[in-house]
Parts: structure tokens; sequence; C-alpha cells
């Protein structure tokens, strides 16, 4: 039996003060209480304030800086200044009318995993220095592979994010296959292209393809591009496919993509970072199909999975591929070494020192149960499906560019103008009513729903479209 709780058997009297720096318990325990009452305002007064506000440069640090305290300063007053003007002057991903780029719909819970890991001060880089975290981890991986219907013996490791996650990916391939050509289109995140160019890769390694007119990676033309690089004396190693474009939703064909990297034999990576825990309901699984078949898939929890920031997860489907890319022993940790079944998960990143992120998910997913996960993300996908209907409904203000898919609608004024649909979002987002965004699908400027936030009602969305008609310049 595990015992919990271990303690040495010693006097618990030794005098110390309770913090490094020489705080008391009494001071902790009150401050720790304010901290919990502020968050637990503000999540109570969310939806009645602006769901972004920016601020001046000079106001911002006349407000925050100052001369550096030599002595302690009043920790109360502190506590409110950040809640009040550093934590105000932001975009607020949580609040239901938030719709721009990717929201963060945060829950509790999560917040409740993420304090006890900074309060007993985590660290999961070896087995030896963090068993418990590290299966903690170990855990939460298993749960969503099975979530997200990715096959037994899956491995992986989280990270800060996408953009981190996906190189973590992008290296273990380069370690398994060696240097060659990648393929990718103008669909893909920028930050994948940013991470290969980080990574070393030279020009023609990075091969990106026009996606096709429903901004999906076209089969045809990759088949020719791999062909065509090959005739020129190329490798060909990695498809970067996208399940769930951040401008669009859409899913490249990961079916087709999966049988032409397994003819050809190159590693098959998914960027799933935004779309993939769609994969947890059954109509996004549906969507996604193929995604399973993956060599390395990257997902941000922090983005539809209600997990605060930050949160990203890498997994690798072939079994080693992290370790072999990743793992050091050096002599100053050769202590702390796994025991046989054990995992250091400072061996399956460029991360070392790492705190746990696992934590949070863990206590999200023990206290509302997947059941309660899908059900919000379904949400999701019906009120995108709800914004498409509004937006059909009203053919003499609108088209619909892009269907719902995955949470994500697009749109456009009727005969659009350049510069509208910019002008449009800055109006109802100054407003402080909604924050809107709009993107450019190739040439093409458009308006743009994202709509994962559980808590939005249909009412939000009808007003929301509503201001944007109103706010079209005339
Ligand atoms: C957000 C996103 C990324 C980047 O992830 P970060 O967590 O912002 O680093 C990469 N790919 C897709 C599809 C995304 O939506």
């Amino acid at each position: 039996m595990l015992k919990r709780n271990p303690k040495q058997d010693v006097d618990d009297e030794f005098g110390y003060a309770a913090d490094a720096l020489g705080m008391d318990p009494d001071d902790m325990r009150r401050l720790g209480h304010k901290v919990v009452d502020l968050v637990v305002d503000r999540l109570m007064r969310k939806n009645a304030e602006p769901a972004i506000i920016t601020g001046e440069p000079a106001a911002l640090m006349a407000a925050l800086g100052g001369l550096l305290p030599e002595s302690p300063l009043d920790a109360d007053e502190s506590l409110e200044l950040l809640a009040e003007v550093a934590l105000a002057y932001q975009q607020h991903g949580d609040h239901p009318r938030y719709f721009a780029r990717v929201p963060g719909p945060s829950s509790f819970a999560a917040v409740l995993g993420e304090w006890m890991g900074t309060g007993f001060n985590t660290i999961s880089a070896s087995w030896g220095g963090g068993s418990g975290p590290a299966t903690v981890e170990l855990v939460v991986i298993e749960w969503l592979r099975q979530m997200i219907g990715m096959p037994q013996g899956t491995e992986g490791v989280l990270l800060s994010g996408g953009s981190i996650a996906n190189v973590t990916a992008f290296l273990a391939a380069r370690a398994e296959l060696g240097r060659g050509v990648s393929y990718y289109t103008d669909q893909t995140h920028s930050s994948l292209h940013r991470d290969l160019v980080a990574m070393g890769c030279i020009d023609e390694h990075m091969h990106k393809m026009p996606s096709d007119d429903t901004y999906r990676m076209s089969i045809e033309t990759l088949r020719q591009a791999v062909a065509a690089d090959k005739a020129a004396g190329l490798r060909p190693v990695m498809v970067i496919a996208t399940a769930g474009t951040t401008n669009t939703g859409a899913a490249d064909p990961l079916q087709e993509i999966a049988d032409l990297c397994e003819r050809e034999n190159m590693w098959f990576h998914v960027d799933a970072a935004y779309g993939g825990p769609a994969a947890i309901t059954a109509q996004g699984r549906r969507y996604l199909r193929g995604m399973e078949r993956a060599d390395s898939i990257v997902l941000d929890p922090h983005k539809w999975l209600f997990q605060p920031y930050d949160l990203g997860i890498c997994m690798v489907t072939r079994p080693g591929a992290l370790e072999k890319c990743y793992a050091m022993s050096p002599e100053y940790l050769k202590d702390v070494q796994a025991t046989t079944g054990a995992v250091n998960f400072g061996n399956r990143s460029l991360e070392l020192t790492r705190r746990s992120r696992a934590l949070k998910l863990w206590m999200s997913l023990r206290t509302y149960g997947a059941e309660r996960f899908r059900a919000a993300v379904q949400r999701g996908n019906e009120l995108a499906e709800f914004a498409e209907r509004q937006i059909r409904n009203h053919p003499e203000t609108w088209d619909l560019v892009t269907p719902a898919q995955i949470g994500v609608v697009t749109f456009a004024f009727r005969d659009w103008r350049p510069g509208e649909h910019a002008a449009a979002t800055k109006t109802v987002t100054d407003s402080g009513f909604a924050c809107v965004s709009s993107t450019m699908l190739r040439d093409r400027s458009v308006l743009r729903l994202c709509t994962i936030n559980p808590l939005t009602t249909e009412a939000d969305i009808v007003e929301t479209i509503e201001r944007l008609a109103q706010a079209r310049p005339s």
C-alpha cells in the first residue's frame, strides 16, 4: 500500500519562518483567501465587463512601475492593483462574447489544480525528483488519448502551447527520419513555419502549398509536390496537416494524407492545437477521422478544453521517439534517473526544469467528469451552427464564406469593400460589448466568430451579429 503524505519522524518545530523570505503563516492565509475572493469576484461579474480592454503604455507603466521597491510595500494594495489594473487591461478570453481569434474559456477546478502545483512548488523533470507529478502527467495523457481516440501506446509530454509542442514533434520526426522536405499549406498556422525556420530548415525543405477552394490541403497538389521534389533529388520526410485551422476550422483530408505518408514512408504530423478537442464529441470525431493515424499530434487544452493558460500537448504514436530525440543522462542527474516503468519528462522535450501542467487537467477531469467536457465542447459546435443560420437568414446583409466547422464560422458583408470588416470589428470591440476579429482567407477579407465558450447564449450571438451589421461604415 502506498503511504499517503509520508513524513519523516522528526520534531515539526524547527523555528523556520514559513517561506524563504519571511512571511508569517497568518499573513499567508489572509492574503491567500483574498486572492480566492478576487478571482471568484471577477468570475461572477465578468459578463458585465468589456470583453477586451487595452491600455496606453505610459499610463500602465505609471500605475504599475515606479522605483524599485527597496523595502516592503503593502501586499493587500499590490493584489488590488493587480486585479484592478494589470489583470483588467487584457483580453478576457473567457467572456461569453469574446469571439475573436481563439477564446480561452477556463474552468475553476483547473485553476485550483494550477494553484496547488504552484503552492507546492512542484517540479516534473525526473522520476526521482517528481514521481508523483510525473504519474499525474502520465495519467492525463492517457485520459486525453482515450477521449480523442488515439491508439494505445501513444506517448506524450505537456508543454506551454502549440508553438512549442509542434516543434517538439518536428524535432522528434527529424531524429527518426533525418532531414528533408516538409509539406503544409497557406492555411497552416504561421507559428509552424517559424518552428521550421528555428530548427534550421533550409528554404527548399519548407514546401508551402496553396490550399483548395475550401481552404483545405489538396491531396492532388500534395502528390504532385512530393513527386516533383523527388524528381529534383530532394527527400520528402513529413506532411504537416491541420485538424481544424485557426482561420475557418477546416480539416485537411487526414485519411488520404495518412495513406500517402504510409506509401512514401513519411512522418504524418497533425496540428490539432485548435480543433483536436472537438474529437471528444461524436460529431468532432467524425469530422477529424484519420487524425488517429498520425505519427505525432498537437493539442492546446488552453483553447478548447477549459484549461487556464498555458497548456499544450505533444503526442507521438511511435514508441520511444520522444526519448530517442531528447534523452540525456549527464553525471549530475544520475541519482534521479528512472527505474523501470517510470518516465523522466525532462527527457521528452527541450524543457528540463518544468512545473507540472498536468495537475489542472487532472483536477478538472476528476471534478467535472469527461461527460461534462463532451457536452461543453458540443455546445461550441452547436453555437457556431446557430451563428451560421443567423447569417444565412439575412442574405440581404451577409454572405456566408465558410460554414460552421468545429466552432468557427466566417462571413462577409454583401458586396464588401476593403476596410469595412476591420472597421466594423473595431466599432463593436471598442464598445466593449463583444470582441470580434476579422481575418484574411488568402486575398479575401472576412469576419469570423469562434464560439467555443459554453457560457455564450444564442442571444449573445444574435446581438453581436446585429451590432456588426449596424457598424458597417455607410
Ligand atoms: C493557436 C494555434 C497554434 C499556436 O499555439 P500557441 O498555443 O498559441 O503557441 C498552432 N496551430 C494552431 C492550429 C493554432 O490554432
